[in-house]
């Protein structure tokens, strides 16, 4: 028997989601809106924010009551979701909580906490993923680097108060980065010379790994996994077609660059857009170049990475963010010569190119509004 369950954390819009249509023009239909969407309608709001899609089905209708429309819809699609779901939906959710609550580190009783105070903890599972978020650090030149929690910190870009830190600041903090003062010996993790674990760049692609093999092991072959940023395919459609990804616009997240098919696989993006605040009309974002202490200045503005592993893709899209073009596909080169591992890129330049590698050109599809040069690279 085929299961089909789609878990979508985010409000993005996915095709082959006929029930979630049909929970729609439910919707509309109780509420007297003089309106019903057809598949074809649903594919061109995919990538576009609630706002937006509310305005471009109920252009005459004030901004708060189509706005109010649309969040009803989105509450309504959960009822079916959590039904075709079962008591996988409780699962996953579970899945999901249960790693928040060992990775992280702002919570102060999560396992990588106690790391972070102790020096030292022992989990097999936490000992596992932060031997992975190693290897990559390894392999992309410390690009990757899960020992920038300090860093992050002064920038503090999720807090109240985001700040630009100082120049001595940045270099004090990094005497407490770096790959080499973090090790793993069978279950343990330790941490030397003030040093700090945060996961941030690999935790998400990792729980999107956590929830397919929830969903595997339950049968489930058809699933999309949407942890806002970073895509996990189960399989392929229910009717045996690929999945169509919307890849966000890095300029504008409310457009996207264009469209990706897929199948059993993790697509991740790691974009400027995504965290970040403004001073001084610079905008200062996420992503730590662990060389500097500062946001990494690579001349991509976006990455996305698709890799079979979640965890990996994950954390390839930070460090390929922080590589530049030549460094990404350097890294890609050697991921496929050291580990067997084939991985495909989109990556954004600053200067208004989208540059996808040669395993993407049938399977990218440009976005006709977009203002970006597109290029396939041969490699
Ligand atoms: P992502 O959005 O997946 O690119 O991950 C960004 C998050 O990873 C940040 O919020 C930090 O927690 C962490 N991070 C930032 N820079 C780096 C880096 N160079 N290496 C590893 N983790 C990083
Ligand atoms: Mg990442």
């Amino acid at each position: 028997m085929k299961k089909y369950l789609l878990f979508d954390l985010d409000g993005t819009l996915w095709d082959a989601s006929i029930p979630i249509v049909q929970c729609w023009n439910d919707v509309f239909r109780r509420k007297g809106a003089d309106k019903q969407l057809s598949l074809d309608d649903m594919h061109r709001l995919m990538g576009k924010t609630l706002p937006e899609i509310a305005s471009a089905l109920f252009p005459g209708w004030p901004d708060a009551a189509r706005q109010n429309l649309i969040q009803e819809c989105c509450e309504a699609e959960l009822v079916p979701l959590k039904r075709q779901g079962g008591t996988l939906y409780p699962l996953v959710e579970e899945t999901l909580r249960t790693l928040d609550a060992k990775l992280d580190r702002h919570d102060e009783t999560s396992t990588v906490s106690a790391l972070n105070r102790d020096g030292t903890v022992e989990d097999a599972e936490l000992a596992q993923l932060t031997d992975i978020a190693q290897t990559i650090g390894a392999l992309s030149g410390g690009a990757f680097d899960p020992t920038v929690a300090p860093v992050m910190d002064a920038w503090d870009f999720t807090g109240d108060a985001p700040r630009v830190p100082s120049d001595e600041e940045l270099s004090a903090l990094l005497a407490h980065v770096g790959l080499e003062k973090l090790s793993v010996d069978g279950n343990t993790i330790a941490l030397s010379d003030g040093a700090q674990l945060d996961l941030g760049g690999i935790a998400k692609g990792y729980a999107g790994d956590a929830v397919r093999t929830v969903l595997a092991e339950f049968g489930v072959t058809s699933a999309v996994i949407d942890l806002g940023g970073d895509v996990g395919l189960l399989g392929a459609k229910p009717d045996g077609s690929d999945w169509r990804v919307a890849v966000k616009d890095p300029a504008d997240p409310s457009k996207f660059l264009g469209v990706l098919t897929a199948a059993d696989t993790f697509v991740v993006t790691s974009g400027i857009y995504e965290r970040g605040f403004e001073e001084n009309g610079v905008r200062y974002h996420h992503i730590i170049d662990p060389k500097t202490g500062k946001p990494a200045e690579s001349g991509l503005v976006s990455v996305t990475v698709v890799c079979g592993d979640g965890a990996w893709a994950d954390a390839l899209s930070t460090a390929c963010f922080v590589l530049g073009e030549a460094g990404s596909l350097a890294l890609r080169d050697t991921l496929a010569a050291e580990k067997n591992l084939r991985i495909e890129l989109i990556l954004v330049t600053d200067d208004g190119h989208v540059r996808y590698t040669a395993g993407l050109a049938e399977r990218f599809e440009p976005s006709e509004e977009g203002t970006y040069v597109y290029e396939a690279i041969i490699a």
